[in-house]
């Protein structure tokens, strides 16, 4: 099998020490692919490029609707792949078909949205008290990103930091996660065939202990996005404090989906499936915690329990499947190691709590959708984030009640509420603490609207006008209209 390789300023690489990675489908966990494994030496390489791209150009001196004109291009490239792409992307990360197939063209529009975005006006002007002084701010890329992305939305995740990231006019670095490398390597295929310029944009595969932390930790490196888990967000964090990089970080979470007993039954019912076994459950904003009216308890969990034991599980490219396997049988042991502690600390699952191992499933790492009852606030499968298709009930016997169960978590990142009472809907997101909020839908998800978490969900904001902001710096320039002494020295004459 050929060993697939890195993108470093413009040319297809592998990593000098000839270390490879193999690559595996999470459906039956047999071998995908070959890819080179990099390294800090890989990583100190491609910074060293980026810098001289961004130092010397063309990138970031090209003007906005040229710099535009190539993420439009590369659109159309996604586009024109767009099935193959889907399909390499459930290979790679178990999401089923029909999933793969939204992020393949979220990923277009996002490159679509800020090759828009960045030709429409930015900075300000504005009159100071100075009559001769014609004031003005003007935005500037922030220079070499490092942009380190999980293994959950692997080609949505490298268009959500990259689209900005070069629409602004900076030199990037991608590194996805070394699970899944896949979908990101066609993308640079793309990104090549687009003829951005050396330098511009590079791919670096390798680990996130070694190339991860080479870019977060790096001198030369002016900006450090992130998205993955809560842990490794502190330690990029503070990997970044040597030149006080700009960091953001999107992190994990515990998010609420809460039921009211005046809610329209079907439609919460079906979205709160939706909320925790869309995409296993390893999305970061997933409605772990069902927030649940007494009220409506016992019916309400009756029928959630049947429907979610129907959820067809298998391999993605099956068109039956809705969903599928767990990323590797590490991170599945992960989640059936929560499932044994929800048992041990005295919850009781009224559907799934185990591995499926039926016929073809068994080669796969595949979890039967489970749900939790008779939780404590205090338990592991309430506190901590499972990433998986775990979902822990919780009743409520008041919207106080519900408010303060919600926020009860060092998360903040979504949140959603189903009632059919609108006044009461919006007054709960409200005192919600949490960064994306949905009434009476869960998990929609917009390129114009700013991505991102409260408490240890992060810091900063993806996508939306925040999102190239976030790539942007902000420079005052003051121009002095009628240059004349300042008689403030004497000496001066
Ligand atoms: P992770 O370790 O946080 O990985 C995310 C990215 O960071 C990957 O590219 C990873 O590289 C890299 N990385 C790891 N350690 C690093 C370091 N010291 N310095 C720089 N980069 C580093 O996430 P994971 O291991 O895939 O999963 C762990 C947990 O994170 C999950 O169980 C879940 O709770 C959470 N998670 C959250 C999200 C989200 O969207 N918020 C996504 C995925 C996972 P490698 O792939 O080489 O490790
Ligand atoms: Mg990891």
């Amino acid at each position: 099998m050929k060993t697939l390789p890195m993108f470093l300023n413009g040319e297809w690489i592998e990593a000098g020490d000839g270390a490879t990675r193999e690559i595996f489908n999470p459906s039956n966990n047999q071998m995908l692919a070959v890819v080179t494994d990099g390294g800090e030496l890989e990583t100190e390489f491609a910074i060293a490029h980026a810098r001289r791209a961004f130092d010397e150009g063309p990138w970031p001196q090209m003007r906005a609707p040229e710099r535009a004109g190539y993420l439009f291009k590369l659109a159309d490239l996604i586009e024109k792949n767009a099935d193959a792409l889907a399909k390499i992307e459930t290979r790679n990360s178990g999401k089923p078909l029909r999933e793969a197939k939204f992020d393949v063209a979220d990923a277009t529009g996002c490159f679509r949205y800020y090759a828009g975005l960045v030709t429409k006006p930015l900075g300000q002007t504005y009159e100071v008290s100075d009559p001769v002084i014609q004031a003005m701010v003007v935005r500037e890329p922030v220079g070499v990103c490092g942009q380190i992305i999980p293994w959950n939305y692997p080609l949505l995740m490298a268009a959500w930091k990259l689209a900005p990231g070069l629409a602004a006019g900076n030199c990037c670095i991608l590194k996805p996660a070394e699970t899944t490398p896949l979908t990101a390597i066609e993308l640079f295929k793309l990104i090549a065939e687009a003829g951005f310029p050396p330098g511009a944009a590079q791919l670096v595969l390798g680990s996130g202990s070694t190339a991860g932390y080479a870019l977060a930790a790096s001198m030369d490196v002016d900006k450090i996005a992130f998205t993955g888990g809560t842990a490794t967000g502190r330690k990029i964090m503070t990997a970044a404090t040597g030149n006080i990089k700009k960091v953001t970080l999107e992190l994990g979470g515990k998010s609420p989906c809460i039921v009211f007993a005046d809610a329209d039954f079907e439609v919460a019912l079906e979205y709160a499936m939706f909320a925790i076994f869309a995409g296993q459950g390893e999305v970061c904003s997933a409605g772990s915690r069902l927030i649940l009216d007494k009220k409506i308890a016992d019916k309400f969990l009756a029928r959630l329990a049947e429907a979610s034991a129907g959820i067809v599980v298998g391999d993605g490219l099956d068109p039956k499947t809705e969903m599928g396997p767990l990323i590797t049988p590490a991170h599945m042991e992960k989640v059936l190691g929560y499932i044994e502690a929800g048992r041990s600390e005295g919850a009781e699952t009224i559907c799934g709590g185990h591995r499926l191992t039926d016929g073809a499933l068994a080669a796969g790492n595949f979890i039967a959708p489970t749900i939790f009852v008779k939780t404590q606030p205090e338990m592991k499968i309430v506190r901590e984030e499972i990433f998986g298709p775990v979902l822990a009930v919780q009743l409520f016997a008041s919207e106080e009640e519900a408010v303060s169960l919600a926020n009860d978590t060092i998360y903040g990142l979504a949140a959603g509420v189903f009632t059919s009472d609108s006044g009461k809907g919006l007054r709960v997101l409200k005192k919600l603490r949490a960064g994306i909020t949905w009434l009476n839908t869960y998990h929609p998800t917009f390129n114009e609207a700013p991505w991102g978490g409260y408490k240890q969900s992060g810091i900063g904001r993806e996508l939306g006008t925040f999102g190239l902001d976030a790539y942007l710096e902000t420079k005052q320039i003051n121009i002095n209209l009628a240059p004349a002494r300042l008689g403030w020295f004497r000496s001066a004459g």
